[in-house]
């Protein structure tokens, strides 16, 4: 195969001024103008440096009629969209502040209330005439970008959306209690002023606990804490036949507490959680450090930037608060760490505080690359402004809806409006610029034992040359039972950087952009690109969040999950026959209600039917 020498995408902050000196060598690549996906206009292209790193060679692709529609969507975006993503917002708020202003004990009795009709409805399904159960939420609103194709195919829904209210902030226990749909701008609107937080705060205000929960959910403190579903103390499930059920790490339905993440509310519905609080301070005191060098050296630099080399992994006075690394280059990266600290040290004399969050600043992660070119900086952000960094961009993803986006007159004039809500973006985009999406950009999660990183992002940048990635690590706790997602056996003989013996360090490699083949004008297989990702990460022990366009096969699936909790669960509670097993809900592709049944029935007949796989 031909290979070319390689190039990087390169943001350059505010002003996206071309980088001195940007010279292609390799004549194919000066057809950066003709980037397919509207940014690429904006979006330079340029080498930073030669590396030895090499990409293939893929031949030219023709543009269509749908290629002028994605070019053109920021028209629509703006006009459209925004400001209908406003009202949304502003109307989501009001309702917010409505529930918060009755007592905890009205709440209680609300809560009560609401769990009753959904017993009642589940009880009403007839399983011979109706469809498997699923949440009543339609795939638009959900921020996740896969298929829900299972919500084509006739089904039994249950209405979960009146599950957003704060039930109880237990500053005792240091536990909140909340429904389902609360989103995590809400919650950190009501406890931040407390000086208290989710112990992981995940970064996009519209996540969802009972999706953070059932799906996937990570911070930058992550590293501390593990993922969402790490800091749940008790979960409150409505198993299939209508019994509620509180299952918590050491009572009688610890098994259901293991299996429930990452089971896709597959083993029942959640209706309400007792999450983990950490106390917090107001401020954020963050350090920009530049990296530079191979993307070995990047991820380095990165492990180095929190999990100490002597192994002291719990020495609050060697770990940071917060992790975060954008690689925005083959050969360029800043590390992000931060620590918690009280508004009289930000307000000493010579402290730098910045309101990220205010809509006429610069976006985040353009912010953040400034440190490549001045150096380590350090300043203090405000608490909840730092939590939600990225959302006004949505990392970077913004920069490929609105290309002028992050330009200041747009800033100052309409960034008010930003973001535009994820789901509004889904309902208005139709079936052929979604499947453009799928075929011409990323948006994968790849996690990783942290001693890979490295590894990763050789193959992201030979494979997807996706840039900005993103790169937060999060612990994989070694717990009494095999669950879905484990880390790998042994781990805690070796202890690597960044282990103890309780838990293996990981991280999340975010892989969101428009790839430089594709912004080259070149072919590129989306779908080919993730299923090699999957079998990449199967094969070294990583994971892939299922909000994700997956492409794995079921043995795959079950080669990359471990299933021997999850079914043991399904029998036990009664889940098959009632709910969707989570390889047929994570799949992409349309399937028939007749298919998934099948699929059902064989699983209930079959002791096990993975032992192929596992
Ligand atoms: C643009 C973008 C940005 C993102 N940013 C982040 C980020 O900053 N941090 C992060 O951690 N993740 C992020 N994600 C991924 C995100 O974590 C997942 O999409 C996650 O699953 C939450 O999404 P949601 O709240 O819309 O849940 P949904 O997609 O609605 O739910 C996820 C799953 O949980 C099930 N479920 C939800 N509620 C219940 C319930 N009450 N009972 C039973 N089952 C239930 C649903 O059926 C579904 O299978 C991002 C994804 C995108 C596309």
């Amino acid at each position: 195969m031909a290979y070319r020498c390689r190039i990087s995408s390169n943001f350059s902050g505010d002003n996206d001024e071309v980088a001195p000196g940007f010279r292609c060598c390799c004549c194919c690549c000066c057809s950066v103008a003709a980037a397919i996906i509207s940014s690429a206009g904006e979006r330079t292209a340029s080498y930073s440096r030669m590396s030895d790193l090499e990409t293939p060679l893929r031949p030219k692709r023709e543009k269509g009629v749908v290629d002028f529609l994605v070019q053109f969507r920021w028209i629509f975006v703006i006009f459209v969209v925004l400001p209908i993503s406003y009202t949304f917002y502003f109307l989501i708020y009001l309702g917010d502040m409505r529930a918060e202003v009755k007592s905890f004990k009205q709440r209680q009795k609300d809560h009560d209330e609401k769990v009753k009709k959904v017993v009642k409805r589940l009880k009403e399904r007839n399983p011979s005439k109706d469809g498997l159960v699923c949440t009543a939420r339609k795939p638009w609103i959900a921020v996740g970008m896969r298929n829900v194709d299972y919500k084509r195919a006739r089904r039994f829904e249950v209405d979960l959306s009146d599950f957003r209210n704060i039930i109880e902030i237990d500053r005792e226990r240091m536990i909140a209690r909340v429904e389902p749909m609360v989103n995590m701008g809400q919650i950190t609107r009501v406890t931040v002023p407390m000086n208290l937080a989710l112990a992981v705060v995940a970064e996009l205000d519209d996540l969802t606990v009972g999706g953070l929960i059932n799906g996937y959910g990570i911070e930058g403190s992550s590293h501390i804490y593990g993922l969402f579903s790490d800091t749940v103390v008790a979960y409150e499930i409505v198993l299939a036949g209508g019994r509620v059920v509180r299952a918590t790490r050491d009572n009688e339905y610890s098994d259901l507490y293991y299996a429930i993440p990452w089971s896709q509310g597959t083993l029942g519905l959640l209706v309400s959680a007792e999450i983990k609080l950490i106390p917090v301070k107001e401020y954020m005191r963050l350090t920009y450090t530049p990296v530079k060098g191979s993307l070995k050296d990047i991820s380095q630099g990165y492990m180095d930037s929190f999990a100490p080399r002597d192994r002291d992994q719990d020495n609050p006075n060697k770990v940071p608060d917060f992790v975060e690394a954008m690689v925005y280059s083959p050969n360029e990266a800043v590390c992000m760490t931060g620590r918690y600290a009280s508004k009289e040290e930000a307000k000493r004399k010579g402290n730098v505080i910045n309101n990220v969050g205010w809509w006429f600043k610069p976006w985040f992660y353009q912010h953040a690359q400034k440190a490549l070119e001045k150096g380590e900086f350090v300043e203090y952000i405000p608490a909840r402004e730092y939590y939600h960094r990225h959302t006004r961009s949505l990392y970077w993803e913004g920069k490929l809806i609105l290309p002028f986006g992050d330009q200041w007159w747009f800033r100052f004039l309409l960034g008010w409006m930003m973001p535009p809500k994820v789901s509004l973006l889904k309902a208005t985009q139709g079936e052929a610029i979604r499947n453009y999406y799928h075929d011409n950009h990323v948006i994968q999660d790849m996690l990783v034992p942290l001693y890979k990183v490295g590894d990763a992002l050789e193959w992201v940048h030979r494979e997807m040359e996706v840039y900005p990635i993103w790169l937060c690590p999060h612990r994989l706790f070694k717990l009494p039972v095999k669950t879905m997602v484990s880390p790998e056996p042994g781990f805690d003989l070796q202890r690597r950087q960044g282990d103890t013996p309780y838990a293996q360090m990981y991280t999340d490699v975010g892989v969101y952009y428009a790839p430089g083949p594709v912004l080259r004008g070149e072919k590129f297989d989306g779908s080919e690109a993730v299923r090699r990702m999957e079998n990449w990460l199967i094969e070294n022990g990583g994971f892939q969040p299922q909000y994700a366009v997956s492409e794995l096969s079921e043995k795959n699936f079950w080669r990359m999950f471990d299933a021997s909790l999850y079914e043991s669960c399904r029998r036990k509670y009664e889940a098959v026959g009632t709910f969707m097993s989570v390889y047929y809900k994570s799949k992409k592709g349309r399937k028939t209600e007749k298919e998934v049944q099948e699929a059902e029935r064989e699983r209930a007949e079959v002791e096990s039917p993975y032992a192929e796989a596992v």
